[in-house]
């Protein structure tokens, strides 16, 4: 997803008490925003960070770190900050999940701090096209290992090899973008979804980047053929799930695609009004960001929210 800043901020905003814009701003100067950051265990050495963009995986070896994901860039500081309250090991590889900037939003202000960057082929060239579009100051922080084919259908497997820990990022198609990576850790049943799984939450869809419903559900099935029972899995959005959650995920896409192929002529808010919402009660909207309705829209192919 690109936006949850926008989306976290306008919640904020909603969720304030009423009063003046001026009141507003003297109790914001008064009081600094707390850390948003929260850090949760899946596995020895195996973390989960939440913050406000995507959810953020932390792998601890005996020398080294591998973080997955950076969200964004003025929440780099606090993110430090609470990967220091586990493990004060280098982080060697910093790992992109794909190119939305709510995931790699701190790539500029990490690159120094890491020793690499890795990413999906595609992920790069997005990164490149949107910063060619910036002043220089304001460029940076792209892989430096690249895997994978410019072809989003071309399936690609990378093998890191860390002081004994095997970590396996693969791309299994286009589904949410065209440069989804998916971060397992065959050792410990953990795996780090990035936006291919929203969990509990109804999944924005870059149909521009080449991500559709179909590819989802692709990316979704494939993971479930292999994906071990006690697994832990990360989400790009929403609490850390298992495999049940992960094929809840699949099974409320095909529901979805299901009722959008058959309602060729609905619009967006047509389909939601029609959709058997009782049956899947826990999936909640990303209103503002994405509204049932959008959701539906996009699902269709018929436009992208940027
Ligand atoms: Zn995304």
């Amino acid at each position: 997803m690109r936006a949850l800043t926008a989306t976290a901020l306008t919640l904020a905003a909603l969720l304030c008490s009423p009063g003046s814009a001026a009141t507003a701003r003297r109790q914001e100067a008064a009081a600094p925003k707390p850390d948003p950051h929260k850090i949760e265990k899946l596995a020895e050495n195996v973390y989960c960070i939440f913050g406000e963009g995507g959810n953020i995986g932390l792998i601890v070896t005996e020398h080294n770190a591998i973080l997955i994901d950076d969200q964004f860039a003025p929440l780099v500081p606090g993110l430090l900050k609470i990967v220091k309250t586990v493990t004060d090991k280098p982080i060697k590889y910093l790992v992109n999940t794909h190119h939305h900037g709510d995931h790699v939003g701190g790539n500029l202000a990490l690159e120094h701090q890491v020793q690499t960057i890795v990413a999906h082929t595609n992920v790069r060239h997005h990164l490149e096209v949107e910063q060619a579009k910036l002043e220089p100051a304001k460029r940076g922080g792209l892989p430096e290992i690249t895997f994978g084919d410019h072809d989003p259908k071309v399936r690609s497997v990378l093998a890191i090899y860390l002081d004994g820990v095997e970590v396996h990022l693969a791309h299994f198609g286009p589904g949410h973008t065209d440069g989804d990576v998916l971060v397992g850790l065959p050792g410990t049943h953990v795996m780090h979804m990035g936006d291919i799984f929203f969990n509990g939450l109804t999944p924005y869809i870059d149909l521009s980047s080449g991500g559709s419903v179909a590819g989802m559900i692709a990316n979704l099935d494939a993971v479930l053929a292999f994906l071990p029972e006690d697994s832990k899995v990360i989400p790009g959005h929403g609490p850390v799930g298992g495999k049940k959650d992960v094929a809840r995920a699949r099974d409320f896409l095909k529901a979805v695609q299901k009722h959008v192929e058959a309602n060729p002529a609905k619009t967006g808010k047509e389909l939601d009004a029609s959709f058997d919402h009782k049956a899947w009660s826990e999936v909640h909207d990303l209103a503002p960001f994405l509204s049932w309705d959008k959701f539906f829209d996009i699902a269709a192919g018929r436009g992208d929210k940027k």
